[in-house]
């Protein structure tokens, strides 16, 4: 098979040239960081995981109605994917205090928010992704304020839906982060949901023990990542029951035929 382009490798993804114009490739890696990559490591099995995952909640808010850049996935960990110019910012929807909102104001981990916050980060890792308001994203024109009202009304849009989707599977939604990007028809442009949607950018708790479900297993080093990632694909469905293991096997069987 002929080399792909690589157009971007990211933290935890690689983009590459897609088979038609306008299209790339998202493939999922098993690395992880935390703390502005200060702490690196790898979740073995996590990449396949979190395409099935991203896939499966991207299909579900497309259905209703939420604009999103994921086309089909195309094997264990990769998916095609509309290619949009990414918008600088990261949009984190919180509902319950936790991590760096609970460290800066001093706010206990797991107390309910009285409503649901949307906070914006600036993305750069050079910088740490330092909190922005919408004054610096109007002053510095990342997004017009016609793009900043849709991005707020999806965030929302994401957030009620997926606290339903988790709630109905013993699972609350703390927070989560998000990602947006253009797509332009001649002139005009408009934003849609991109990146992903995966235990690696959200904070899920079991609704019962508060077991931790999500990448802070990695970041505080409690162990069992894996396993977290894979019960929340259990009780999305993806996983048959008793087959937890069935996709990695599959996957380490086929690298060792070559395939
Ligand atoms: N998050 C993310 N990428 C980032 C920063 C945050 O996916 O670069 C997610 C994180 O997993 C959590 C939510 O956004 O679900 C809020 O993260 P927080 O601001 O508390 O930062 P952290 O405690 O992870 O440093």
């Amino acid at each position: 098979m002929a080399r792909r382009r690589q157009i971007y490798e990211g933290k935890a993804k690689i983009l590459y040239e897609g088979p038609e114009p306008g299209t790339l490739i998202q493939y999922f890696k098993d690395d992880a960081t935390a703390f502005n990559a200060q702490k690196k490591g790898t979740i073995s099995g996590k990449g396949v995981l979190n395409n099935r995952i991203s896939e499966h909640i991207f299909t579900l808010l497309a259905q209703i109605g939420v604009p999103t850049h994921f086309i089909r996935r195309l094997n264990m960990r990769e998916q095609l994917i509309r290619q949009v110019e990414i918008i600088p910012i990261e949009v984190i929807v919180r509902n319950v205090a936790a991590g760096s909102l609970s460290k800066k104001l001093g706010i206990e981990e797991g107390t309910q928010l009285p409503r649901t916050l949307i906070e914006y980060c600036y993305k750069d890792d050079a910088l740490g992704d330092p909190m922005i308001s919408d004054e610096h994203i109007a002053c510095f024109g990342w997004a017009s304020q016609e793009e900043m009202h849709d991005i707020a009304d999806m965030a929302i849009r994401v957030n009620d839906f997926m606290c339903g989707l988790f709630a109905g599977i013993g699972i609350r939604l703390i927070d989560f982060k998000l990602e947006f990007g253009r797509i332009w028809d001649g002139e005009f442009s408009r934003v849609i949901l991109a990146d992903e949607i995966s235990p690696d950018g959200c904070r899920l708790w079991d609704a019962v023990t508060n077991e931790k479900l999500d990448k802070d297993r990695f970041r505080r080093d409690l162990g069992g990542e894996v396993e977290a990632y894979q019960e929340v694909a259990r009780r999305l469905g993806l996983l048959p029951e008793g087959a937890e293991n069935a996709i990695l096997d599959m996957e380490t069987h086929r690298k060792k035929r070559g395939i």
